[in-house]
């Protein structure tokens, strides 16, 4: 821990030069959220009533993250950080911890019913939109406590959004639904959509865990290569986070070609196709059916 210990130090000498300047004439609440998808989500509960910082950014992966000593300022200061849990984030209960942080930390995937991926519990529960409905309810529930004032907008906010996930939900189950069986099996670098194969009823395959820390190992990569060779997929996919190489040498191995890129565990930079947790998730129904055969998208 001795990266921490000298973030720790790092934050002390920063916060001594900021309490000799004067405090702002407001009282601010700041909010830290861990990940890309979870800060948009806040951010479209609390408008414009509070500050919302994002430790991991768009396109970055949030599994191997390293924090920075701006992260552990971020978190030192903040009032409330919410957190996605189920194991998702590796550095942040030490990040927190050594923080010293007097916020009130939030699990956004409390009350998700968890999938199994490979016996690993998959934190990736975002990539269903009615867990979405989920993460949108605590987040307005943590900000109403930690700002009553501001508890109607925040409610009024949610209910919004949440009528908008609500609809992609359902065309998602209604264009989905009409894939052939034989359109249904995909492939990802990295196990981020079980949740999403739950829900809709497909099936992904990934040469990498549910984590993408771990490389996989030779044989585990021929056997699914091996498997794809003799059962077949509808489609390859890359993933925003993860290197293309594998899903690549996947493709050229097996023949099945790439049907493009999913944004499976961060948003896209600004400009690009996933800047918001719904946009994200439109992106990705869209590349699923266009490479999947549905042909209206
Ligand atoms: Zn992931």
């Amino acid at each position: 821990m001795t990266l921490l210990k000298s973030l720790a130090a790092g934050f002390l000498a920063t916060s001594l030069i900021a309490a000799a300047v004067p405090a702002g004439a407001h009282d601010d609440v700041k909010i830290v959220a861990s990940f890309s998808i979870l800060g948009d989500m806040v951010e479209q509960v609390v408008g414009e009533h509070a500050e919302v910082t994002t430790i991991v950014g768009p396109d970055a992966d949030a599994h191997v993250y390293q924090p920075s000593v701006a992260d552990a300022r971020a978190v030192a200061e903040a009032d409330v950080i919410f957190v996605n849990g189920l194991g998702f984030e590796t550095w942040s209960d030490t990040l927190i911890s050594e923080s010293g942080t007097e916020a009130t930390v939030h699990i956004a995937t409390e009350g998700v019913t968890p999938v199994k991926v490979g016996g690993e519990t998959d934190p990736h529960a975002w990539n269903s939109l009615s867990n979405g409905v989920l993460y949108v309810r605590n987040i307005a529930d943590a900000m109403s406590e930690a700002m009553p004032d501001h508890a109607d907008d925040f409610k009024a906010n949610a209910d919004a959004y949440i009528a908008k996930l609500k609809a992609l939900d359902t065309e998602t189950r209604a264009r989905l639904a009409a894939l052939p069986e034989d359109r249904r099996t995909v492939v990802t670098a990295h196990d981020a959509f079980g949740y999403l194969a739950d829900a809709y009823g497909l099936t992904f395959l990934a040469p990498v865990g549910i984590d993408t820390e771990a490389e996989p190992s030779a044989r585990d990569l021929a056997a699914l290569i091996a498997q794809l060779k003799e059962e077949g997929a509808a489609a390859l996919f890359v993933e925003n986070i993860t290197s293309p190489a594998l899903v690549q040498q996947i493709s050229d191995e097996t023949g099945i070609a790439i049907g493009g890129r999913l944004y499976s565990d961060a948003l896209s930079e600004r400009g690009g196709p996933a800047t918001g947790y719904l946009a994200m998730f439109q992106h990705n129904l869209g590349t699923l059916l266009d490479a999947l055969g549905d042909g209206s998208s």
